[in-house]
C-alpha cells in the first residue's frame, strides 16, 4: 500500500436501479452501513446482500497466506478466478514466477477494443508478513469478532480485491451495457515491486491490461470522531531512491586512533544529512489538497493553509505546517531519511569502512541528482562516497483533476459520505499507480472503506482488521462508481 480529500449534484437513477441488479433489489432492507450516513439513491440498486457474497471472497482471501516473500500467489490467482468461473467469466492466470501469479479478466464493451477508453480495477493479493506473537488471534484464519474482520490484508489490500471483484461482478449480473471494457487486475509481489509485480505484466502484458483509466489503493475515506470527516483521492505520488554511502579508511588498532576513522566521517555526514531539509516544492495538487482541507481543520491550521502561496506569509505558514505534521512535510518537499548504519565488527578494531543508506522521497518533478548535489555540498567530506541506488520509483505525471472519471469519483463518493468534501493528494507513499501513469492511464486511488486513523495504522502492522460495516458501505460505493462509469445511460 503502502501507503496514505465538491460539489454534491443529484441525479435520477431509476430507470438504472431496476434493469443493473434485478436479482438484488428485493434483497432485505438496507441499513446505513455507518451510523448517522444516509442512503443515496443509487444506480445498481441495493447492494447488501452482494457484499455480503463479498465479504465471504474476502474472508477466503485471507485464509489464503499470500506472505510475500514468497508469496504464493497464485492459490489466490485461482481463488479469484473460480470465483469469476460461477458467474460465468472467463479469467487469465498470468504466470509470472513458480507459484506467482496475477489473475486478469475482461467484460467487453465491443468486439475491439478501445484501450484508451478501458477501466482498470486493480488491487494486489500478496501482503506483507506477520509477527506472529504480537496478534492477538490468527492472522490467516479470517476470524470475525466485534464487527471486524481480523487478518492480514483484510485492509491491505485484500479489502480491494474483495470489492473490485463485487463491482465487476455487478455488471456481469445486470448485463449491463458496457460503453468501455472493463478489466478486473488482481497483482503479485506490490509489496516487494519485485519481478512478479504489475511493472513486469506491464513490460510483457500490457496488451492484456491497457487502459485509459484506473483505480488502485492509495487513497482514503477519512473517519474522525466516528464520522467521515473527507474523501482523499490520490492523483499523485512521491517517488522512492535510496542513497548508498560509505566512507573508507586505513583501520588498525583502537589503542591508536587516527582522524581517519571512517565511523567518524560517516557519523558525522548521517547527522548533517538528517537534519537537511529540502527547499519547499509545492505541486499543483498539494496546492489543491491544502486548499480543500483548510476548511476542516482548526481555525489556526486552516489560517495557515489559506496563505501558503501569498508572498508576504506564505513561507512562514509553510514552515508551521510542517513542523505540526510530518506527512505535511513530506508532501512539501524532498524527504531525506537515513535508514540504514553498518560499521565496525569488533571493539578494539577501527574498521576500515562503514556504510549508511539514505532513503530519499523526491516530489516528482525533482532530480535525484541535484538533491545529492546538495547533499555533498552539505557533507562537505572526500571520503564520503554517494552512490544512487539504481531500482529507484516511477517519477509519474499527476492524474489530471480534470477528467469525467475525477468528477464521477467525486460525485458518487461525496453522495455516498454524506456530502463530504473530495479531496485530492499526493502520497508520501509508493504505489503501483505511478507506472500506470506512466503509461497514459489516468489512475486514481481510493479505498472507498472509511477507516479511523487507529485502523489504519494497522496496516502493516499487528492485529490488521477491517469494520466489516466499512467493507459493505466500500463494495456499495465501487459498485456504484464502476457502474456508472462504465455503463451506457
Ligand atoms: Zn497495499
Amino acid at each position: 500500500m503502502v501507503r496514505l480529500r465538491n460539489c454534491f449534484v443529484i441525479f435520477s437513477f431509476f430507470s438504472f436501479a431496476i434493469f443493473l441488479i434485478p436479482n438484488l433489489n428485493a434483497q432485505v432492507s438496507q441499513k446505513s452501513a455507518l451510523p448517522g450516513l444516509p442512503q443515496t439513491a443509487s444506480l445498481v440498486g441495493n447492494t447488501s446482500a452482494l457484499a455480503q457474497e463479498a465479504q465471504g471472497w474476502l474472508v477466503d482471501l485471507v485464509k489464503i497466506n499470500t506472505t510475500n516473500p514468497p508469496g504464493n500467489e497464485q492459490a489466490a490467482a485461482k481463488y479469484v478466478a473460480g470465483v469469476l468461473a460461477k458467474e460465468g467469466i472467463n479469467a487469465e492466470l498470468i504466470d509470472l514466477a513458480p507459484g506467482r501469479s496475477a489473475v486478469v479478466a475482461r467484460l467487453r464493451s465491443t468486439a475491439v477494443a478501445d484501450p484508451s477508453k478501458a477501466l482498470l480495477l486493480v488491487a494486489h493479493m500478496d501482503v506483507v508478513g506477520v509477527e506472529r506473537t504480537r496478534w492477538s488471534v490468527d492472522p490467516f484464519a479470517g476470524v470475525i469478532k466485534d464487527g471486524y474482520l481480523w487478518g492480514r490484508g483484510s485492509i491491505d489490500d485484500k479489502s480491494m480485491v474483495a470489492a473490485n471483484l463485487a463491482a465487476f461482478i455487478a455488471l456481469k449480473r445486470g448485463a449491463v451495457h458496457l460503453n468501455r471494457d472493463v478489466i478486473f487486475l488482481g497483482t503479485a509481489d506490490e509489496e516487494q515491486f519485485g519481478d512478479a509485480s504489475l511493472r513486469m505484466i506491464i513490460a510483457k502484458y500490457w496488451d492484456k491490461i491497457a487502459a485509459g483509466y484506473a483505480l488502485n489503493e492509495g487513497g482514503q475515506v477519512m473517519v474522525r470522531n466516528g464520522k467521515v470527516e473527507y474523501v482523499g483521492v490520490q492523483a499523485s505520488e512521491k517517488v522512492s531512491v535510496n542513497v548508498n554511502l560509505s566512507a573508507t579508511g586505513k583501520g588498525g588498532h583502537s589503542s591508536t586512533p587516527t582522524k581517519d576513522n571512517p565511523v567518524v566521517h560517516l557519523a558525522a555526514a548521517v547527522e548533517k544529512i538528517g537534519n537537511y531539509t529540502a527547499s519547499v516544492h509545492l505541486t499543483s495538487i498539494v496546492r489543491r489538497y491544502f486548499e480543500a482541507l483548510a476548511p476542516l481543520e482548526d481555525e489556526e491550521t486552516s489560517k495557515w493553509m489559506r496563505v501558503i502561496d501569498t508572498p508576504d506569509r506564505g513561507e512562514h505558514a509553510l514552515r508551521v505546517l510542517s513542523d505540526q505534521n510530518p506527512m505535511w512535510n513530506s508532501m512539501m518537499r524532498d524527504t531525506v531519511a537515513p535508514t540504514v548504519f553498518q560499521a565496525g565488527f569488533r571493539a578494539n578494531v577501527i574498521p576500515t569502512d562503514a556504510h549508511a543508506v539514505i532513503n530519499v522521497r523526491l516530489v516528482p518533478g525533482d532530480t535525484i541528482d541535484l538533491l545529492v548535489n546538495d547533499l555533498k555540498k552539505l557533507v562537505n567530506d572526500p571520503m564520503i562516497k554517494f552512490d544512487i541506488q539504481p531500482e529507484g520509483g516511477f517519477a509519474a505525471p499527476n492524474s489530471s483533476l480534470e477528467t469525467d472519471f475525477y468528477a464521477l469519483i467525486t460525485k458518487v463518493t461525496a453522495q455516498e459520505f454524506g456530502g463530504v468534501p473530495v479531496i485530492p493528494f499526493m502520497s508520501t507513499g509508493a504505489t503501483d499507480s505511478a507506472q500506470l501513469r506512466l503509461h497514459n492511464v489516468q489512475a486514481y486511488g481510493l479505498r472507498p472503506m472509511p477507516l479511523n486513523e487507529a485502523d489504519l495504522m494497522r496496516v502493516h502492522g499487528d492485529d490488521e482488521r477491517l469494520p466489516l460495516a466499512a467493507f459493505a458501505k466500500g463494495v456499495d460505493c465501487m459498485t456504484r462508481i464502476v457502474a456508472e462509469f462504465s455503463s451506457n445511460h
